[in-house]
């Protein structure tokens, strides 16, 4: 029972060295003392771990590095898509003639949607002035009047 669990963790944890301290401890003293659990270790560590360690990493090729880049699908992104769309309606601007009438067009649009929000903004701003004077100017409502002569309507009734 205790051989099959050594030989379990000889298989797995001890072998991928991923034990620390006590168990390891443990299985050691068991291999210095069990001569088939000892056998059986050795038999792993020449079939199943030495193996790997003469492998040296092999360096890929750039080709099959280029060949993977161009076989993973690209995900185009908006800012992609806007750049492509600019970059397809630039020669519309670069073409010789046209270009100059095209920028004097934008330029007159700018200036014309400046001009008429900053109308419309000045419009505003007088109008709230024009209402802000016509509620300095109002005389006060009645109501309010009473009041600011410190009358509740129930002092008024009684005085
Ligand atoms: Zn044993």
């Amino acid at each position: 029972m205790l051989c099959k669990a050594i030989k379990d963790l000889v298989l797995t944890d001890y072998l991928d060295q991923q034990l620390d301290g006590e168990l390891k401890g443990n299985i050691e003293s068991h291999l210095a003392t069990c001569p088939d659990c000892a056998a059986f270790a050795r038999d792993v560590q020449k079939t199943l771990a030495d193996p790997f360690k003469s492998i040296v990493r092999q360096k890929v090729p750039e080709r099959v590095w280029e060949s993977i880049k161009a076989n993973i699908p690209v995900k185009v992104s908006l800012a992609d898509k806007v750049t492509g769309l600019l970059e397809r309606i630039t020669p519309v601007f670069s073409f010789p003639r046209l270009s100059p009438i095209l920028a004097g067009v934008a330029v007159m649009l700018i200036v014309g949607a400046t001009v008429f929000y900053g109308q419309q903004a000045k419009q505003v701003r007088v109008k709230e002035q024009v209402e802000y004077l016509a509620y300095l100017l109002t005389p006060a409502d009645p109501q309010e009047s009473e009041n600011s002569s410190m009358e509740t309507p129930i002092e008024k009734y009684f005085l």
